[in-house]
Order: C-alpha cells, then structure tokens, then sequence
C-alpha cells in the first residue's frame, strides 16, 4: 500500500501517468465526466475533434473540455475502447479510482459505475505500517468531510476525487494524530498547494 501512496503522491505532485492495473475496464470513460485538457495536452488535442472541445470556464485560453454524450460516455470512447489511447489526456493519465477505495469515500450516487469498480480494490494491508497507512487515509478522509467547516472556506474541495486525493496528500498528519487542529491541517494544505498540489488543472471532474 505504501508504494501505491508515494505513486499516487507523484502522481499529483508532478503530473507523473497513473500505473492503473484497468484490465478493460472503462467505467470513468463511462460515468459522466467532463475531461480536463490543458495547454500541455498538445497531442491529445491534434487527435480530438475541435468541435468537441469547449473552452474550460474560469481558465485561460488553451484549457478545454472534453465531455460525454447523452449515455455519460467520453466521445472518444469507441466499442468500448479509448480510440485515442496513446494521445489521451493527461487527466485520463493520472486518474485512478483507488483513491475511493482507499479513502473509504463513496461515489454510488455520483458515479455508480466507478463504485462498482471501486469495491473489487484490494490492497495489501498486512503488516503494521500498511494498516497504519490505510487507518490515516480513512482517517483524513473521514476528517475532511467532517470538520470542512472548521477549515477556511474552499479548502476541502466539493469534487470527491479531489476530495480523495486531498486526503491522501495530507494522509500523513493522521498516522500519529487521528484528530490534528484545523489551524494545523489548513497551513499543511496551503503549503502542499504552493508546492504545486491543487491546481485547478489537476481534474476538471474526472
Ligand atoms: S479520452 Fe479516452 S481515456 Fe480519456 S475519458 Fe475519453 S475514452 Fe476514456
């Protein structure tokens, strides 16, 4: 569990892709998600139509949209395939829903096939440090959507995978604390965000 933490960690940290054992599935291509595409998205924008790309609202000219038809499915999304796999965005690069898993935060409502994907996760747990792991990461999860009052307004993000991936950044602050000070928990996260986690850009929905 471990290795997967320090990968998603530099994952976020510097866009590095996600190693997502998907095995065919394509339940995030099918859920409803709005893709970010940024001005380092070069390639995956020479391979997507211009017609289905949208000025991404709020942000500079060169971020886009990629969104999904009338079924929530990515257009790009062919026979069950991601027909531009090789040229794909990096927000399809670094997404990973073990986060859910991970964090314990339950997508049903908002993404009820990526849940159903979610559940299958298994990760290794055995050993004192793996368990010691996974109790912080539910437990930053858990005081994220609990105490978001206490925090500066905005800082817990409303989006659960920017949520799930919030709390794997701050998991380590809950490995000897379950319960730190709001005070303590913002300045960590104003910090990790000057450090480059938190951008806007890191997910326009997926
Ligand atoms: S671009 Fe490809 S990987 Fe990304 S959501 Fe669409 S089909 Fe899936």
């Amino acid at each position: 569990m471990s290795g997967w933490v320090a990968g998603v960690l530099a994952s976020i940290r510097d866009d590095a892709p996600a190693d997502v054992p998907c095995d065919g599935c394509t339940a995030c291509c099918r859920s409803s998600q709005f893709i970010h595409v940024t001005p380092d998205d070069a390639d995956a924008v020479a391979h997507i139509p211009s017609a289905l790309l949208f000025p991404a609202p709020g942000l500079p000219a060169g971020h886009y949209v990629l969104g999904y038809d009338e079924r929530g499915h990515c257009p790009m999304l062919v026979d069950d395939r991601c027909s531009i796999y090789e040229h794909r965005p990096n927000t399809c690069r670094t997404y990973d829903c073990r986060v859910f898993a991970a964090t314990g935060i339950d997508v049903t409502d908002e993404k009820p096939l990526v849940a159903a994907r979610v559940r299958e996760w298994r990760f290794d747990e055995s050993g004192p440090a793996a368990r010691r792991t996974a109790s912080a990461l539910e437990a930053a999860a858990r005081y994220l959507a609990e105490r978001s009052g206490d925090l500066p307004a905005g800082t817990v993000p409303v989006d659960p995978t920017q949520r799930a991936v919030l709390a794997i950044d701050v998991h380590d602050m809950f490995v000897t604390s379950p319960e730190p000070s709001p005070e303590t928990v913002a300045v960590a996260i104003t910090q990790r965000r000057a450090g480059g986690y938190g951008r806007d850009d890191a997910d326009a929905g997926a």
